[in-house]
């Protein structure tokens, strides 16, 4: 089957987003758009069947576009933005491919954040400009082997020593792992501390002495993203890679989260953006029982419902954002706009596929790319169940105690 003739009709999301935000941030939003449908979306199909990661070509092109420093202030070397500018960047980028956006998403919501918020001046100076650029990168290891969603109490320990500490442990899932310059690694400082307060993040680079990747074989969803393991056999640290306050390592990791869902709800959108533009196409153009498939009102009742999931919950999350960089966001809503983006993108994308048919497994109608990459919006940056856990406590006060 050929579908080299099937482009896409006016996309949805545009008309949306004009009402949401100003022009200028409408402008960002077009001229990324652009960009990724010039650069990206061509050659999607091709880095796909041939197992490779995003292109250096294409991160560097990146930097120099300006997206990895889009809320790093100007006299850091950035664009000075703010998360709303890194937001609609997602939109635009994973509305051709999840895997390529989180390249950069993750490498300013979970990287550059955290330094930008409790980095110290001279950890600033020393980072900020490069990773503006896009030729340095931070991956966020959090996540461990045996620690995902308990990852208050790390596994991987720093011990204190003369000179600084000794890091020891495994971090895995590290999204950038193999473009990393550095790793903020989260790690276990005080065992009898109060919960929450036993940890200390450093901010270690990856080519120190005991530090080693390893990309993890066998991942079926963002295929170019790059995700490794990266352990530390008797890595030193000095006391001013401390990033943040010692024993304060949770707070950095939590609060950086914050983006990270953010960022992520986006992506979710981005995806449902292509689904339902891919569907609106097609169901116009494919023929059964004497016309075209868009006239059953079946068909229809799915078009409708992802053009109203993407209204209702872009104009969501663009609220939540401009909280976000008011300063006056809480974790719960965060967690609950990532939450609800991820659900109903996955499970409008499964409805999209079904109207379109036997043609929406096919890789290069890209329907079925968007509903794997789902996936891990519901499980990355805090699985959804156990978002939904935390957020339950504060719904049932009276009984939280004794919540599972
Ligand atoms: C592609 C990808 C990229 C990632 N990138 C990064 C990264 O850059 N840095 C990083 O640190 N991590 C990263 N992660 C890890 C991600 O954050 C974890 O997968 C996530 O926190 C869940 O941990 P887990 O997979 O170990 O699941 P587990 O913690 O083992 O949980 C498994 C399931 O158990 C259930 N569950 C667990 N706890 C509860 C609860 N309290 N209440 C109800 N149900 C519960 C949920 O259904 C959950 O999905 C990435 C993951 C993926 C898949």
């Amino acid at each position: 089957m050929n579908l080299a003739g099937i482009g896409l009709v006016l996309n949805r999301i545009e008309s949306h987003l004009k009402s949401l935000v100003d022009e200028e941030r409408f402008s960002l939003f077009d001229a990324i758009s652009r960009f990724a449908e010039e650069e990206v979306a061509p050659h999607l199909l091709q880095w796909e069947r041939e197992k490779r990661l995003v292109p250096d070509s294409l991160i560097e092109q990146l930097g120099e576009l300006g997206i990895f420093g889009l809320p790093i202030p100007e006299e850091d070397g950035g664009q000075g933005g703010q998360m709303i500018d890194l937001v609609l960047a997602g939109l635009a980028l994973s509305y051709w491919s999840p895997s390529v956006a989180i390249t950069p998403g993750a490498a300013v919501s979970l990287g550059i954040n955290p330094l930008l918020r409790f980095g110290n001046d001279s950890q600033k100076s020393e980072h900020l400009a490069e990773l503006a650029a896009g030729k340095r990168m931070f991956a966020f290891g959090l996540s461990e082997p045996g620690r995902g969603s308990d990852a208050a109490n790390p596994e991987v320990v720093a011990e204190k020593t003369d000179q600084g500490y000794v890091l020891r442990g495994e971090k895995c899932w590290s999204t950038n792992a193999a473009w990393a310059s550095h790793v903020v690694v989260h790690a276990l400082t005080d065992p009898t501390g109060r919960n929450g307060h036993r940890s200390t993040c450093f901010i270690v680079p990856r080519d120190r002495d005991g530090v080693s990747y390893q990309e993890m074989d066998g991942k079926t969803v963002w295929p170019l993203s790059s995700t490794g393991s990266i352990a530390f056999d008797s890595v030193e640290v000095s006391e001013d890679e401390i990033l943040g306050d010692v024993n304060g390592g949770f707070r950095v990791m939590v609060t950086t989260l914050n983006g990270g869902r953010l960022f992520v709800a986006a992506i979710a959108l981005g995806s449902l953006a292509f689904a339902l533009d891919k569907t609106r196409q097609y169901v116009q153009e494919r023929e059964q029982f004497g016309g075209a498939i868009g006239r059953f009102q079946r068909v229809q009742d799915v078009v409708l419902e992802m053009d109203l999931a993407l209204e209702r919950n872009l104009s969501w999350l663009i609220q939540l954002v401009n909280r976000y960089d008011e300063g006056s966001l809480d974790r719960e809503q965060a967690a609950k706009v990532k939450i609800d983006c991820s659900r109903v993108a996955s499970t409008l994308l499964q409805d999209a596929m079904e109207v379109c048919g036997g043609v929406a497994c096919l890789d290069e109608f890209g329907l079925a790319r968007h509903a794997a990459d789902l996936f891990v919006t519901r499980v990355g940056e805090g699985s959804n169940r156990a978002l939904m856990s935390q957020i339950s406590r504060s719904l049932l006060p009276d009984i939280a105690d004794q919540l599972q």
